[in-house]
């Protein structure tokens, strides 16, 4: 158990920054396989976050906010309105969505770039 505030706090920034530049990196134009593993991933990601009282939480807002991954853009829109509604609940200032576009690069070349190497 995280009993301890500030790894608790840590796991958070590194989750959150996990999660939110996996959607920054989501296809566009997504297969239906492709959307299907992103549906997964946010479900298995709650069903394993290693905060317990934090899964807990997280659970009841993806039954509420159900995840969108027909594109990069829907799925990051989602994820920062998510993390929104863990901020609300922690007190913590809003996130503005409409600034989500460029914050979460990777630094990762692109597809076409990779296939060079
Ligand atoms: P964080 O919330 O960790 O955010 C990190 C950075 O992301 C911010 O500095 C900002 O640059 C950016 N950011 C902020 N909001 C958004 C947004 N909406 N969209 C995109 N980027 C944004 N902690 C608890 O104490 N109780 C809980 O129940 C709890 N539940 C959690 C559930 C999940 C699924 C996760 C991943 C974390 C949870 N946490 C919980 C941890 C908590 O959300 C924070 O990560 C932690 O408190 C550290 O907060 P922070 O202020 O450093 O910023």
């Amino acid at each position: 158990k995280l009993g301890n505030e500030t790894a608790k706090a840590e796991l958070g920034r590194a989750a959150w920054k996990l999660f939110h530049t996996t959607m920054a990196r989501f296809p566009d134009k997504p297969t239906e396989d492709e959307s299907s593993a992103l549906k997964s991933y946010i479900h298995l990601f709650q069903r394993l976050y290693p905060c317990g009282e934090c899964a807990e939480h997280f659970g009841e807002l993806l039954k509420k906010f159900p995840p969108q991954v027909s594109s990069r853009s829907a799925a990051a829109a989602w994820a920062c309105h998510v993390h929104n509604q863990v901020n609300k609940r922690l007190s913590k200032e809003m996130f503005d969505c409409a600034n989500i576009g460029d914050f979460y690069d990777c630094g990762c070349a692109d597809d076409e770039d990779d296939k060079k190497e």
